[in-house]
């Protein structure tokens, strides 16, 4: 009988009550967001107007290091944390590497994403302020489920803007988020004015991540008592996400290991940012040399293709400006089933770190991805999320390449969700339907050259 231990699991009372900013720790800060009406730095008061005012505060705080998780985040982040550290034997197996590769399962959580971790603290706080009700986008939908089950929990009224091409594509999770209470509308839709303006200029348009933020921005500043709340990209998103990182930190001293390379996908940057700072800070502060590795898809290449400039976070240049790596904020990506990849920019501190060189980012193509996540749910019995599969690929490459050097690297990857929701995408892979897209360098020139 095989006696290695499989799974790493936190007691209660060993589940961290702070979450870690980066931004303190960081050797070269984020240069400021804009705003703007005014073209000066945003203030807490500003972004305010937006966003809770706690989360304004986090967004903008770079100094102190520790967060503390308020008291009733806490407790229902126990109705699911700590999420389970895997070891992937199986995985290990069917690749003959002799890498130790470990997962963190966020695809455990109620709504089967790491998404949870940020929504509730996010509800809570709109809450908490006199918000009645609270707005947002979804691409896929793992958002918009994540904040409609916290907004019930916390007493808000919920309405989302999804993604007109995943509320076609993934008809399930828009009834999730139904089940869940809210009120859900594909983007672009006629109920804004940002809506109304695309589908005038573009009446087929399918929605990106841009136009929706546009739309639920919009609702958020047109409703008295409605708060706007954001799935990724944003500081404070991250940093509700190191939740993932702090406990898996202390899942791997369990395990006696410590990572080598840790790998996250990434769509705006929460759960690579959630997974891979806490390990960041031993590397700006005690000197450790472990590498971090964002995977994006080759077909919404911000990272590795994109420029870094300011740029606004939606497509009507509603959101502050921000000094990020960004394909444009017109930028139409591709309608791959990575939905929640599908964004134009990147956060602010991760666009700085991938800027001093503490962090790397790959591209991997849809094709290559599904390849990948179906190999990974043969080894580990796992149907993975199609964003989780970007990383999944990173962590094989990275794995054969132990393979070829004789290497016992020990990898760290975020498993970000499950796809369970997402079978038709696995069907049309499987049936040889799907292909890859790739972008030219005039494309992102196009869209970029006057930022
Ligand atoms: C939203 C989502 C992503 C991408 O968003 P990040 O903010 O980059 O983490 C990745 N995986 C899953 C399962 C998601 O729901």
């Amino acid at each position: 009988m095989d006696k290695r231990q499989k799974r790493y699991f936190l007691s209660e009372n060993e589940i961290p009550t702070k979450w870690y900013n980066i931004q303190a720790d960081m050797p070269n800060k984020p240069a400021p967001m804009i705003s703007p009406e005014t073209r000066q730095p945003i203030t807490v008061e500003e972004l305010s107007k937006l966003i809770s005012k706690e989360a304004a505060r986090q967004e903008l705080n770079i100094t102190d290091a520790w967060i503390d998780i308020p008291e009733p985040v806490q407790e229902m982040y126990r109705y699911y944390r700590s999420t389970p550290l895997v070891r992937a034997y199986g995985l290990e197996k069917a690749l003959g590497t002799p890498a130790h590769i470990y997962f963190k399962n966020e695809s455990v959580s109620p709504v089967g994403s790491h998404k949870l971790n940020s929504a509730l603290p996010q509800a809570y706080y709109c809450k908490q302020e006199g918000a009645t009700n609270i707005t947002t986008e979804t691409g896929a939908g793992q958002w918009g489920c994540a904040l409609s089950y916290a907004s019930k929990v916390f007493g808000l009224e919920c309405a989302v803007y999804q993604v007109k091409i995943s509320y076609e594509q993934k008809p399930y999770r828009r009834s999730v988020m139904q089940a869940f209470g809210a009120q859900v509308t594909p983007s672009p839709s006629m109920s804004t004015r940002a809506g109304k303006d695309i589908l005038t200029k573009y009446p087929n348009h399918q929605g990106s991540l841009g136009t929706a933020i546009s739309e639920a921005v919009e609702l958020a500043r047109t409703t008295p008592g409605c708060k706007y709340s954001l799935g990724s990209v944003m500081s404070h998103v991250s940093l509700h996400q190191t939740i993932i990182g702090l406990e898996a930190e202390l899942q791997m001293q369990k395990a006696g290991e410590y990572p080598d390379v840790v790998i996250g996908c990434f769509g705006g940057g929460s759960n690579f940012s959630g997974i891979a700072f806490p390990f960041m800070r031993h590397n700006i502060l005690d000197g450790k040399k472990t590498r971090f590795v964002a995977a994006e898809p080759e077909s919404c290449p911000k990272l590795t293709r994109g420029k870094f400039c300011y740029d606004y976070g939606d497509e009507s240049g509603y959101t502050p400006l921000m000094p990020m790596f960004s394909l444009g904020h017109s930028f139409k990506p591709a309608n791959i089933h990575a939905g929640g990849l599908r964004y134009h920019g990147a956060g602010v501190v991760v666009s700085q770190l991938l800027k001093d060189g503490l962090m790397e980012a790959v591209d991997i193509s849809q094709l290559g991805s599904f390849e990948a996540g179906l190999l990974f749910a043969k080894a580990e019995g796992i149907v993975p999320a199609p964003e989780s599969c970007h990383a999944i690929a990173a962590t094989i490459a990275e794995a054969n390449r132990c393979k070829e050097t004789g290497e016992e690297k020990v990898l760290l990857f975020c498993l970000s969700g499950h796809g369970l929701m997402d079978m038709s995408a696995y069907d049309q892979y499987i049936s040889g339907s799907l292909g890859n897209y790739t972008i030219s360098d005039e494309d992102i020139m196009s869209n970029t050259q006057n930022l």
